[in-house]
This record gives C-alpha cells, structure tokens and sequence, in this order.
C-alpha cells in the first residue's frame, strides 16, 4: 500500500453504528433522487456477463477502499462512468465495455467486471488529483495565515456560518455555482449549494476533535484538508433524517445519485475543483485541474 493512502485511511469514521448501516442503506435505496444515469440503447452493446456479474455486484460486492466497509459500489457509479468515459449505468454491457478499456489501460485485467482491485486503482486516480494528499506525503500542509483569506457572503454560507477561503477557491466556486443556477440545479432562494465548512484553523480542530469526542479517525485533530483553505463542504441535500455532512453510507448514497452531484462529477473540473471521492460535498480547488486531460467533462 502506497503512501499516498495513508492519509485517507484515516479520513472516514463511524458516525452510525455499522448494525444500522446495512437497514438505512435499503431504506435509502428505496427512495433514491432521479438523477442516476439513464440507459441509453446503446448501453445494451458490449459484454453481456460482465454486465451481469457488475448489475449484481454493484449492490453486494463489500468493498473498503477508503477504510470503512461498503456493501456496493453503487455510491461510485457516477464517478466511474465519468472516469471511464462512459454514460451507461453500472449493470449495462456499455458500462462493462468502458471499464474493460479504462482496465486494460492501467494495467488491470481488463474483465469489465468491477472488483476491489479497480476500485482501489479508481481511488489512486481520483486521490493523486488532490494536492492535499500528495503533499501530505511530505507531513501536514502549513494552514494559510488567516488575513489571506476572503470571507464568503452570507447568501453563499449555509445557516450563516463563517467561511473563509483562499480567493482563488472563493472566486471559482461563484463561477461554478453561477453555472449550477444556470442549469437549473438550484433553486432561487433554496440553501443548496451554500458552504458548510471551508477553512478550518489547525487549533479549531483540535479543539473541535476534543469537545465532541470525534476525531474522524485523528485526521480533524493531526491534519484536515479544511485547514489548507483551498477545500469546502457544499450543501448537496441530504437523505431524509440527516444533515448534508452525515457519512452515513445511505446519506452518502443518497447524496450520490441527485442530479446536483451528477452535475457537479461531470463539471467541476472544468472550474478546476476535485472532489474528495468518499465525501459527495467535499471539493478542493485545484487549478490545475482544468488542464488535466484525464478528466471527462
Ligand atoms: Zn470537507
């Protein structure tokens, strides 16, 4: 295991107990938002079993590949199809076919049958396009002195909070909500799309960490992207019953398939934002990212 995984093994924590986590992911499964990818006929070419070893898989197969046991990949699915270039849902021989591709090009066995071991290669893919954890290779990233930062508006803040970012992040993510309101995904007035959490000082954490007895895994209290100022927690929904920052695998899978994040999977990086794949509302600017040729638009 590489180094660039240590800092996300430790970036999950159980905030339900895993006993609950099984019945709120049916419950979840139930009453999914409508913005899952649709079949289009041309999904239906391509490898036949694999597509129904994946069609059965995506809702069984247990895979950890931030630490923390998932039954499904389901939650995935977007970012997948986006990595391998396809827009067929997880179950279809066009999906099959896409993966079989993106395998054979990073040398995997290219079966177009998901497994932990392309889930974990997906993971490295995604993960090496965040600067927060290739520099923590090298220890924690200095947090930024607080008089560099630029405070958002209110409108832009969810329930008011302070949030406080980089100007550059700050400045991207107006263009990219500018573009969501454009689409249609947010409604006028509604709190979608506001912040939740930006910078986050290196002693707030720690205290935070203290106060609430949860330390997600130590990261809050050693080393938090929040403290970069380049990452912010947006506003995505959230499943009924939870608030939008619960990690709950059925508010995680909710989040997953509304047509906001589907959005937000295929666009973001075109305003040079990444997103953190096991949290739905964590983005990170990196500018770069609008040159990186490995991601689909
Ligand atoms: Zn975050």
């Amino acid at each position: 295991m590489g180094a660039i995984n240590k800092p996300s093994l430790r970036l999950w924590f159980p905030c339900v107990r895993q006993e609950w986590a099984g019945l709120l992911v049916a419950s979840a499964m139930a009453s999914l938002p409508a913005g899952a990818l649709a079949a289009d006929p041309s999904c239906t070419r391509g490898a036949q079993q694999a597509a129904t070893v994946n069609a059965q898989s995506v809702k069984t197969l247990v895979v950890s590949p931030f630490g923390r046991p998932e039954t499904g990949w389901k939650f995935y699915e977007l970012l997948i199809a986006n990595e391998v270039g396809t827009n067929c849902p997880a179950g279809s021989a066009g999906f099959a076919d896409a993966l079989a591709r993106w395998q054979g090009g990073h040398t995997l066995e290219p079966t177009g049958i998901m497994n932990e071991l392309t889930l974990d290669a997906l993971k490295q893919t995604w993960q090496q396009r965040r600067p927060f954890v290739l520099a923590t290779r090298e220890g924690c990233p200095e947090a930024p002195e607080e008089r560099m930062l630029q405070r958002a508006a209110v409108s832009e803040s969810y329930g008011g909070k302070t949030i406080l970012l980089r100007p550059k992040a700050l400045a991207a993510y107006r263009q990219m909500a500018e573009a969501a309101r454009k689409a249609g995904l947010i409604p006028r007035g509604s709190a979608l799309f506001s912040i939740f959490s930006a910078y986050r000082s290196p002693a707030y954490d720690a205290a935070r960490c203290v106060r609430e007895n949860n330390c997600q895994g130590l990261v809050r209290a050693t080393c938090s992207a929040h403290r970069t100022g380049w990452a912010m927690d947006i506003n995505l929904g959230a499943a009924p019953g939870f608030t939008p920052d619960s990690s709950a695998d059925a508010n995680r899978l909710y989040i997953s398939q509304t047509p906001i994040y589907r959005w937000l999977v295929r666009n973001a990086s075109r305003f040079g934002f990444v997103n953190y794949a096991f949290e739905p509302w964590h983005w990170e600017f990196v500018e770069n990212a609008r040159a990186n040729p490995d991601v689909h638009n």
